[in-house]
């Protein structure tokens, strides 16, 4: 396939006749046009670009352009797009058959993996991370026979009912429903508070610790834009549930093998009784799993009373697809992202700055993203200071430059492997216009 964009010439023109023929087809068949909602570039204006194929750093979208991809599909893609040995994985499954509904060798070795580098003792396999975090709040509630969770705004743990909700105003303690079709009562059993406020995670447990099964955090929020834990912070998760009897449980489904070989519990430990994970250990299949200590997991059906189960759990080319991912991902894969990350984020902050552009860089680990604001972001409020028109000049800018940005201020920007001094070069170009972009929407 050609590349129409040769480094240094005319950028991609605005219309993207294929794409755009596509989504108006896809719009009168599909809610929407897509089939999960930030893919429509609802938040940034414009239409989607409509992807036929992956390779390495590279995107190629159905208008024959290209674009170097920092979303990886959201963070699975550690290895870059069609790495030979993960399309060979699940090459040599699919030859074998593609489900069999009972138990096969492949989810044993995947579910080793997982143990080997990570504190859980047993491990449960799903297909997305929602349905993850739905089984272990199921889970938490069914050892500790209490009914509320504790979660924190601006982290994203999936569309199960109970965690779509919204922290209610001023003196309410439970949460609201933050879509419609979530019931108030699902809602009232969440309680919401801000992300890194330890003082209010003290206070719902003085006001009602008797009834709080878990307390659910991001292990490292991505879901608002990257915003790390404070130091300490998930710590004290730990010591303020358990002196009280509840869970903690560490969504780890995007930084799980993504940010170190154990995740973000291998750069910041701490005490979680169920971990969740998704994304990487799929290899860009579906697949997820959550995983603890073996006498909270082994209250699961079979071995206990909790019920969860699925028919495509642990499928064999998802599972192939994840065994290729992580037993690739060794020392030198995290370091080559860190260095990568590293080279692009100084990229950014370098032609932001030139331009005059409020920003704030927020990493964790080799995630990160840029906010357009002059605050710093600790939690959801602070990263909704955003200059969000400006953010949508840069995204556009650097898409009609050919580098695939997620279409969202509040997303991370994820790297993988397979970014080389091409796909670098096409970064470098690209952001000194997008920032001078973003400068005018700005005004400065
Ligand atoms: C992506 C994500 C989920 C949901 O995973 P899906 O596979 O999209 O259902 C849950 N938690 C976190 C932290 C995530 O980033």
């Amino acid at each position: 396939m050609s590349d129409t964009y040769p480094a240094g010439e005319q950028p991609y023109p605005a219309a993207a006749p294929a794409s755009e023929a596509l989504f108006d087809r896809a719009r009168a068949i599909v809610p929407g046009g897509v089939n999960s909602p930030v893919r429509a570039f609802g938040a940034v204006g414009g239409s989607p670009r409509f992807m036929v194929r992956g390779a390495g750093p590279w995107l190629f979208d159905a208008d024959d352009r290209r674009y170097v991809d920092l979303v990886c599909s959201w963070g699975p893609l550690i290895l870059g797009h069609a790495h030979p040995e993960v399309v060979g994985a699940v090459q040599a499954a699919a030859a074998l058959g593609t489900s069999f509904g009972t138990p096969t060798p492949g989810e044993v070795e995947l579910a080793a993996e997982i143990v080997a580098r990570t504190p859980v003792e047993q491990v449960r396999l799903v297909n997305s991370g929602t349905e993850a975090v739905m089984s272990a709040i199921r889970l938490a509630r069914g050892f500790t026979g209490r009914s509320k969770i504790i979660k924190f705004a601006g982290c994203y743990h999936g569309h199960s009912d109970a965690l779509l909700a919204a922290a209610g105003s001023g003196v309410a303690t439970f949460g609201l429903p933050d879509s419609p079709g979530v019931t108030g009562a699902a809602a009232s059993e969440t309680i919401v508070l801000p992300y890194n406020d330890i003082a209010a995670v003290e206070a719902a447990f003085a006001a009602q610790g008797g009834e709080i099964a878990a307390v659910i955090t991001e292990a490292a929020a991505g879901n608002m834009g990257v915003v790390a834990p404070r130091d300490g912070f998930n710590q004290a998760l730990a010591r303020i549930a358990h002196a009280n009897g509840a869970l903690l449980i560490v969504d780890e489904v995007m930084t799980g093998f993504r940010v170190s070989r154990s995740g973000w519990l291998g750069l910041d430990p701490v005490d979680a009784d169920i971990v969740t994970f998704g994304k990487v250990m799929g290899g860009g299949l579906p697949a997820a799993a959550f995983g603890g200590r073996t006498d909270v997991m082994s209250k699961l059906a079979p071995a206990g009373p909790v019920y969860q189960a699925g028919t495509l759990s642990g499928n064999p080319l998802a599972c192939a697809a994840g065994l290729a991912t992580l037993r690739l991902a060794d020392d030198e894969v995290y370091r080559t992202l860190d260095r990568i990350s590293g080279q692009v984020r100084q990229l950014a902050v370098e032609a932001l700055s030139a331009a005059g552009v409020p920003h704030r860089l927020s990493t964790a680990g080799n995630m990160f993203s840029i906010f357009f604001t002059d605050a710093d972001v600790a939690d959801y409020d602070a990263a909704r200071t955003q200059h969000v028109p400006a953010f949508k000049a840069f995204f556009h800018a650097m898409l009609s430059h050919g580098v695939y940005l997620p279409p969202s201020a509040f997303e991370a920007w994820f790297v993988s492997t397979a970014i080389d001094d091409e796909a670098l070069a096409r970064i470098a170009a690209a952001l000194p216009v997008a920032a001078r972009a973003a400068a005018q929407e700005c005004g400065t």
